[in-house]
């Protein structure tokens, strides 16, 4: 495990990944390596539900995955959804190399109106690095207080804390 790569897909706002990358930095002893990718994801849209699926953007996203000696997170501004629930904020592959991030949910605005960049920063670090987790191979844990505390709606996203217990970390090595 040398390596993660972090590729922003469509993203209109370079300034944003910068500083969500820095503040990742501070949690992960890995070199972070950034890799912003155009992909048409028109494959994994679904017109009766308006979102994107998942799984199906992970399976895709697989051979990107294939000459990095690490993991491989890819960020996107679409919402995403997997068949059983309304929307995810992310999936993981458990114990796998690709994993992916949604910010549509993270911005506060899109529960109050209005903008808050600090927040949708903690936010974003906190659903990598849970998303991140999972690739190592770690399940939800059961601390408040740990980033793999599962998190179905933005408030358990703001409750749980932003890094990863002594436990799971002692699992990863971290
Ligand atoms: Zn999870
Ligand atoms: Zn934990």
């Amino acid at each position: 495990m040398s390596e993660i790569v972090i590729a922003p897909i469509n993203f209109s706002n370079p300034e944003l990944i910068e500083k969500i990358l820095s503040e990742l930095k501070k949690y992960l002893p890995y070199k972070i390596n950034l890799q912003p990718l155009q992909i048409d994801l028109n494959f994994a849209y679904s017109i009766e539900r308006g979102q994107y699926y998942s799984t199906k953007i992970i399976q895709h996203l697989l051979p990107f995955s294939e000459n990095i000696n690490g993991k491989f997170l890819a960020l996107l501004e679409v919402d995403l959804f997997i068949p059983v629930f309304t929307y995810v904020f992310g999936e993981a592959q458990l114990n796998g190399k690709v994993s992916i991030v949604s910010l549509t949910r993270l911005h506060e605005e899109f529960y109050s109106g209005i903008s808050d960049e600090k927040l949708l920063i903690e936010r974003s670090v906190k659903e990598i690095l849970h998303e991140l987790g999972h690739n190592f191979g770690l399940i939800h844990c059961k601390d408040w207080d740990c980033v793999m505390h599962s998190s179905l709606g933005i408030e358990e996203v703001d409750i749980k804390g932003i890094d990863y217990c002594s436990n799971c970390k002692r699992m990863i090595r971290l």
